[in-house]
This record gives structure tokens, C-alpha cells and sequence, in this order.
């Protein structure tokens, strides 16, 4: 007598688990359902009912398509619950609930696709979130790139907090909350086609211990995710929307040692680089000090810097270099990483 269920009597994802008959029955059952149990999506129900506290309902949606589908700190799994739960706890809101669509290559290793759902479920469970709704399809062979999901999230935010780009002021002060490029140059090793190694991990994980932290002080303006883009594009959005210019401090910019030596090799900027835990604040310069150390209290936040400043008598995004001078910080055109995230 074996206990292993019977979906594992196949090696790979074939057309059949897409088919709507047995086979798709025990994908779901035996991996999906699994692992990812929980009461709501066990009703099994076309759709469901969500209990929610009272405040402001707030939803957000990402697909994700990253490769390879595993790289160190994290896989195409937990990076679905984190990129979907970090733009909900960026705008404030308390995330609780997912639903997913797995989108599944013919081919893929059901223990691979296990591994990741299974990843996925202990991502969910550390961010305090529920997947209570989902779909898989099966796509053939050569039409996807083993396996591609899409999350949704659904959070809670109090109705009296206010944040968006257009609170900030001239003279507020930009915080990051820990190193950049973690995420980006730990997925680019993990293509192995340079040939480097290390031991950087992804920092993805969910963002809400942090931006739940800073939610209660009135001078916070404006938070949001370096994700693709990385902190050069968040510079940019904030100049755009608010026709203020940014001042960067590139030695306050926490950058480790191992990104900045691939960045060095390869040719990348760290500030355009993807991370997928980290955050960038905007505070009024009064509670700018009380917002760092509410950071630095956290163990996510021990590295948070002020990194910058909103000012009006310049254009564009300036950062004060390394070595005393400046240098106009350009928009991002190509993309230097793509299928990061
Ligand atoms: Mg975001």
C-alpha cells in the first residue's frame, strides 16, 4: 500500500489534466486543493461569499511569468502570493484573500508543479491570506513556459487613511526600507547563462508588517513596491505625478556587496533592478525620523534608509553620486531583465 496520491502515477502534465474528466479532478484534489486548503475554497463553490471587517475593499491583479520557474528565496509560487499581497499592503490594505489561475505547460513534472503549489500555500499562510477561489488550465506543449499563474487579492483598508501621489510635498523625504536588486540578480543566476553563482537570495516576501507599521503616522504620504523598474522607476512616477523633482542620495541606498560586483560585471544599474520585498515611502520631514526607526525596529526594515527628497526647484530625477557628484537618473526604456516577475 503506497499513500502517494494518484496523481503522481504520471510524471508529467499531459493534455488530460486539462480535460475537464478524471484527471483534471485529481490535480486539483491532490495538489491544488491540498495544499492550499482552507473553509472557503473548500466549499468548492462556483463562487464564494467573503467575510469582510469593515473599512474600504481594495483589489489588485498580477500575472506572473518568471524564469526559471524556482531561484534562490523563492519560486513562480510564493512570488504569486507576494507580488499580489505587496500592491494591496502598499496602498495600506490589509491583505485576505487570493484567487488564482494556473495557466500549466503539457509537460511539466508533476512533482515540480507540486512543489511550487505547495510553496505556494506556506507563502499564503506566512502573509495571513486564503486562496478561496482558483482555475488551471493546460496549455500544450511549446505554448507556455511550464507554468504561468495569475493571482488576484482582495484587502481591507481603513476609510480615513489617506495615501496616493498626490499628497506629496515639496521638501518630503524618501524612504526605502532595505537593499535593492536582491530579487533581480538572484533570479538573472539562477538563468545560469553567465555562469556566476552566489549565495544572494530573492528578498520577495509580503511588504504588510512593514507598511501596516508606518499606516498610523499622519505624515505618510505615498508607499509603493520597487518591482519592475526597480527604484529608479518609483523616482520617476513621483516626478511625473507630482512635477516636483527627486533628489537621491546613491550612498544612503542600501545595495549589497553581491549585486553591486554582477551589477559591475554584467553591466546593470542597481536602480532599475526588480526587488519584491522591499518598500519605498514618502513622509513629511517632521516624521521622517519616527518613520526610519518604526523601520529599523522590524527585522524586514534593520536596513531602511532616508534615501531622498521631494524638492521643487529642480527637474527630473537627480541622484547625488558616490563620489560628490550628480547625474540626471533616466527613465527606463528597455527592459533590462525581462521575465522577472
Ligand atoms: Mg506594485
Amino acid at each position: 500500500m503506497s499513500s502517494q496520491p494518484d496523481i503522481f502515477e504520471t510524471e508529467h502534465i499531459t493534455l488530460a489534466h486539462g480535460n475537464g474528466g478524471r484527471f483534471m479532478r485529481e490535480i486539483i484534489s491532490e495538489i491544488f486543493a491540498r495544499h492550499l486548503a482552507n473553509p472557503l475554497l473548500d466549499t468548492q463553490a462556483d463562487a464564494v461569499a467573503l467575510p469582510m471587517p469593515a473599512g474600504e475593499i481594495m483589489l489588485t491583479t498580477y500575472g506572473f511569468t518568471v524564469q526559471p520557474l524556482e531561484f534562490p528565496g523563492g519560486d513562480i509560487g510564493s512570488l504569486a502570493v507576494h507580488g499580489t499581497v505587496n500592491d494591496l499592503a502598499v496602498s495600506g490594505a490589509r491583505p485576505l484573500y487570493l484567487s488564482l489561475n494556473a495557466f500549466i505547460e503539457e509537460g511539466l513534472e508533476i512533482a515540480v508543479l507540486d512543489r511550487l503549489i505547495a510553496s505556494m500555500a506556506r507563502a499564503a499562510k506566512a502573509a495571513g491570506v486564503q486562496v478561496v477561489a482558483g482555475d488551471t488550465k493546460v496549455v500544450r506543449r511549446g505554448e507556455g513556459g511550464g507554468l504561468y499563474l495569475a493571482t488576484t487579492g482582495v484587502g481591507i483598508r481603513d476609510k480615513n487613511l489617506k495615501l496616493g501621489l498626490n499628497r506629496i510635498q515639496d521638501g518630503d523625504k524618501i524612504l526605502l526600507s532595505g537593499p535593492i536588486g536582491d530579487h533581480g540578480i538572484a533570479v538573472l543566476l539562477a538563468r545560469e547563462q553567465f555562469g556566476l553563482h552566489g549565495d544572494l537570495k530573492s528578498d520577495a516576501a509580503s511588504v504588510w508588517p512593514l507598511t501596516q507599521a508606518l499606516c498610523p503616522l499622519s505624515g505618510l504620504r505615498f508607499m509603493r513596491d520597487p518591482t519592475r523598474g526597480g527604484l529608479a522607476m518609483i523616482a520617476h512616477e513621483i516626478q511625473h505625478a507630482t512635477q516636483l523633482g527627486v533628489r537621491l542620495h546613491e550612498p544612503n541606498i542600501p545595495v549589497r556587496d553581491a549585486v553591486r560586483s554582477v551589477c559591475e560585471m554584467l553591466g546593470y544599474d542597481p536602480m532599475y533592478l526588480a526587488c519584491e520585498g522591499r518598500v519605498v515611502a514618502v513622509v513629511a520631514p517632521d516624521q521622517v525620523d519616527a518613520a526610519l526607526e518604526t523601520w529599523r525596529a522590524l527585522a524586514s526594515g534593520r536596513d531602511a534608509a532616508i534615501i531622498g527628497e521631494v524638492v521643487k526647484n529642480q527637474r527630473g530625477v537627480m541622484l547625488e553620486t558616490q563620489l560628490g557628484g550628480e547625474r540626471l537618473v533616466d527613465e527606463l526604456e528597455d527592459d533590462p531583465l525581462p521575465r522577472i516577475c
